[in-house]
């Protein structure tokens, strides 16, 4: 049984994680954020190690490496029963962010929807990134050249997973709106469609 998905998706600072943690309060809904998977390893952990790595500079942890503590977690989640696949509609933030990823992911999620927070405006997009620098200690956020490069990972490698997608299961949502119309956008989006 594939788990019933849907996909937060969208540019670093789009606002991803805080639509994610509104929809896991739903019952029924169960959110995973790759980031937080990542973040809450050991760093002393050679998984922990690449994630510093590859973060710090900007770039994608590994498919192989992400695809399998993704995983890991997932069925760490069912095993504990947070995670009721029979019941619960699984919302993913940060994962898939290549169409690889995306390919390696095919035989255990189906996929509902895929809300793609857009938001154009790259100058926007920093300006809340240095902000989340500074309130949630990212480090990944704290230095601008770092922060570019994140954008352009995500234009190269991420943005061509919407078109793996294809329109119909993708619901293009203005990011730039209040976090509060978001949620509105995405919750009229699943219940039209549920
Ligand atoms: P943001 O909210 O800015 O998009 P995340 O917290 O989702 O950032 O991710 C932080 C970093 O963790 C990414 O820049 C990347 O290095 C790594 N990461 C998270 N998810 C993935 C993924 N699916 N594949 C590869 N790397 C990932």
């Amino acid at each position: 049984m594939k788990y019933r998905t849907y996909l937060i998706f969208g540019a670093p600072g789009s606002g991803k994680g805080t639509q994610g943690k509104i929809l896991g309060t739903i019952p029924r809904f169960f959110h995973c954020a790759c980031g937080d998977v990542f973040r809450a390893l050991d760093t002393r952990t050679p998984v922990g190690q690449a994630f510093l790595e590859y973060s710090s500079r900007g770039e994608l942890v590994p498919d192989e490496i992400t695809l399998r503590l993704w995983m890991a977690r997932i069925g760490d989640t069912v095993g504990s029963h947070a995670f009721k696949p029979d019941l619960d509609s699984l919302v993913l933030d940060g994962i898939p962010r290549s169409v690889n990823q995306a390919q390696l992911m095919q035989d255990v999620i189906e996929v509902k929807k895929v809300f793609h927070l857009a938001c154009p405006d790259r100058a926007a997009l920093i300006t809340r990134l240095k902000k989340r620098a500074l309130k949630e200690n990212r480090f990944d956020d704290a230095n601008e050249e770092t922060i570019r490069r994140r954008l352009a990972t995500y234009d190269e490698q991420s943005m061509p997973v919407l078109k793996y997608y294809g329109p119909e299961l993708v619901r293009d949502i203005d990011a730039t709106q209040s976090p509060v119309k978001v949620l509105t956008d995405i919750l009229l989006a699943i219940q039209e469609e549920s």
